[in-house]
């Protein structure tokens, strides 16, 4: 790996962050706080949340066995995403590497941002080789995105190969598992120490049921953490949102028990769409939505709207084509989306 000096953009390693009011005091006791020209009315809302989130922090901590300093948390993944790009890619000059087809964002925030973004396709099984990423970088690809299990395509990628991937670059590693809750494999959390170049994304917008708080993580070593710091918005994370996540982590036992749920329901699922006369070809997922091959997508999900049942069309996505992805609802929804499918062409 090159040392985080190089791989870091020069005015990011050099400049001195915002200091709030917030960070400046520290330690001692205080009640009078007349440092932040808050309104002194209206609590709880008047007073600017912890920048760091540290309460919050400290919590997913010990559900992620993970330390508060390798966790940052942003205004969703998408922060999480962003900020990579604007703390390491000097814009019009350096690239970024992902695997084809992946989640949208990752090429979004390159535009975004002026980065080049090198897509290198999976294979018919959905699948990458380190090799074939690591030819697709050069001296100046400063990250590599990976997502696993995978959007749309739901599979979990080679453990192996990622693990040469972050062993053989030279850059940083991002491993986006918002979907792993739902996958038997284990969260490369649990690599952090051995991979400085890691950092891996994951967010309560799924698996916790809270994709209206916007909130994300990312988990990385400590240095890492503290260049995202460095760069984000002072109060990135808003009040209402901490206080809500902080509610959610101490009922994690209830984001468990939904995780079964809808891995039980996956089954059936998937099971009963196997066997409908459109359906071609169902691929095997690890997250809480599949991809199926259909005869006609583009038709069925027009119909499947007039049923007022809303799936994504992935037709015009990379090794996609004819694919509806579909999200695992209640038994409910499932039912309704089973039977107008049942329905179609009669
Ligand atoms: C849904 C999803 C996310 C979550 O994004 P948020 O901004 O946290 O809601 C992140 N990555 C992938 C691959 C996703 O599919």
């Amino acid at each position: 790996m090159k040392t985080l000096e190089q791989l870091t953009r020069k005015n990011v390693w050099q400049m001195k962050p915002y200091s709030s009011a917030r960070d400046e005091y520290q330690g001692a006791k205080a009640t009078v706080f007349l440092d932040a020209n808050e309104n002194p009315y209206n609590a709880p809302f008047n007073r600017y949340p912890d920048p760091r989130q540290w309460a919050l922090k400290k919590e997913i901590a010990r559900i992620k066995q993970v330390k508060p300093e390798q966790i940052f948390l942003g205004n969703g993944s998408d922060e999480a995403i962003d900020l990579p790009f604007r703390a390491f890619c000097q814009p019009g000059v350096d690239n970024v590497v992902a695997i084809d087809p992946t989640y949208g964002m990752y090429q979004v925030c390159a535009e975004t941002n002026d980065v080049e973004y090198r897509k290198v396709k999976l294979d018919d099984q959905f699948q990458f080789t380190a090799v074939q990423l690591l030819q697709a970088a050069d001296d100046h690809t400063k990250l590599i995105f990976l997502c696993s299990p995978n959007n749309p395509t739901g599979n979990d990628l080679h453990i192996d190969e990622i693990r040469q991937l972050l062993t053989r670059f030279e850059g940083l590693v991002i491993v986006d598992e918002a979907y792993i809750d739902f996958s038997d494999r284990t969260s490369f959390l649990a690599e952090l120490e051995r991979y400085p170049n890691l950092i891996v994304l994951q967010t309560f917008s799924k698996a916790w049921g809270s994709a209206a708080i916007r909130l994300g993580m990312a988990f990385a070593s400590y240095e890492i953490i503290a260049i995202l710091n460095k760069i984000k918005y002072p109060y990135n994370v808003n009040q209402l949102t901490q206080l809500e996540a902080l509610r959610r982590v101490k009922q994690y036992d209830e984001v468990k028990l939904w995780v079964k749920m809808i891995k039980e329901e996956r089954a059936q699922l998937m099971e009963e769409v196997a066997a409908l006369p459109l359906t071609r070809q169902i691929f095997p997922t690890d997250a809480n939505f599949f991809l199926v091959r259909v005869s006609d997508a583009v038709s069925i999900y027009h119909y499947l709207v007039e049923q007022g049942v809303i799936v994504r069309n992935r037709h015009s996505v990379t090794l996609c084509n004819n694919c509806l992805r579909i999200t695992i609802g209640t038994p409910e929804e499932n039912l309704q989306l089973l039977q107008a499918l049942k329905q179609y062409g009669e």
